[in-house]
């Protein structure tokens, strides 16, 4: 099967868990994780101040961010949501309730922390530079490489906005072959030598402390450039080869709890001394 155009999120699902692109290529999506969902409701959140900030410079009302996370929670719950067996027994309406609480708590320390010192910017059409879809072809690989940049600021630095459990590694934005692949196309479209990049990360533990890891800034230049194509052309070779590795089981993504599609993968260990979830 000849590929000609590849997303940045299935690059990146290829590289680290191969037979789950395969399941998605095959099957279809899997439901999102409530963990996706809060994450969605803070994108909903950032996203609807953002784009209205490019033009106006200001942030909109907190009660505005938070019922965009709530909506976009609510939203989510009216698709369909992967729930743990935990999670079902404590009940869809119970799960959605408290998705909606942390998702509006990592909105409102958003609006707090981190949006107050972004700028976003515009793109040459006057559009604010806010979920821009962008894409370029690499002939070098035969590939279109494509994706959505979740905003570029004032500044030129493109900016990624993650929520998580625990602060990010410190090293999380010099390693991220997201970034890298977004600093690429940027110096594809515009010619820049270097890309400025950034990571944005909201953090809100199990125990409930909820606040914003310091903003993490990097670049990519010709060599990470030349290093991603080089990545870029093996993950094409290896999709057109059918060659779909499965994930170790070790790894967190590998479980119930996060692979929609492990009751159906041939690949997992099971019986009664296995975990669950
Ligand atoms: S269960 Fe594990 S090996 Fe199978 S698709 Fe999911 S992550 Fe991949």
């Amino acid at each position: 099967m000849k590929v000609d155009r590849l997303s940045i999120s299935s690059a990146r699902m290829f590289a680290r868990w191969g037979e789950q692109y395969r399941f998605k290529r095959e099957v279809g999506p899997m439901a999102p994780g409530i963990a996706l969902v809060r994450g969605k409701g803070l994108d909903a959140a950032a996203n609807l101040n953002n784009e209205q900030k490019a033009k106006t410079r200001i942030d909109l009302p907190l009660e505005e961010i938070e019922a965009a996370a709530a909506d976009s929670v609510e939203a989510s719950f009216h698709g369909q949501v992967m729930l743990t067996p935990d999670e079902r027994q404590l009940g869809a309406q119970a799960v959605k309730d408290d998705t909606k609480d942390r998702a509006v708590r990592l909105a409102r320390r958003y609006r707090d922390a981190v949006a107050p010192r972004i700028q976003p910017g515009l793109l040459p059409n006057g559009e604010p530079a806010v979920q821009a879809a962008v894409s370029a072809s690499l002939p070098a690989i035969g590939l279109e490489l494509y994706g959505v940049m979740d905003l570029q600021d004032e500044a030129r630095v493109i900016r990624d906005l993650k929520s998580s459990g625990k602060s990010p590694n410190r090293d999380a934005a010099e390693k991220s072959s997201q970034l890298s692949m977004y600093g690429l196309l940027d110096h594809i479209l515009t010619g820049a030598p270097t890309s400025r990049l950034a990571l944005d990360t909201v953090v809100l533990t199990d125990g409930g402390k909820c606040y914003a890891a310091d903003a993490q800034e990097t670049t990519r230049g010709p060599e990470e450039h030349v290093a991603m194509i080089e990545r870029l052309g093996t993950i094409k070779n290896a999709i057109e080869r059918e060659i779909f590795v499965p994930t170790d089981p070790d790894n967190w993504a590998c479980s119930p709890r996060f692979c929609g599609y492990y009751e159906q993968c041939r690949y997992t260990q099971r019986g009664a001394s296995r975990p669950q979830s």
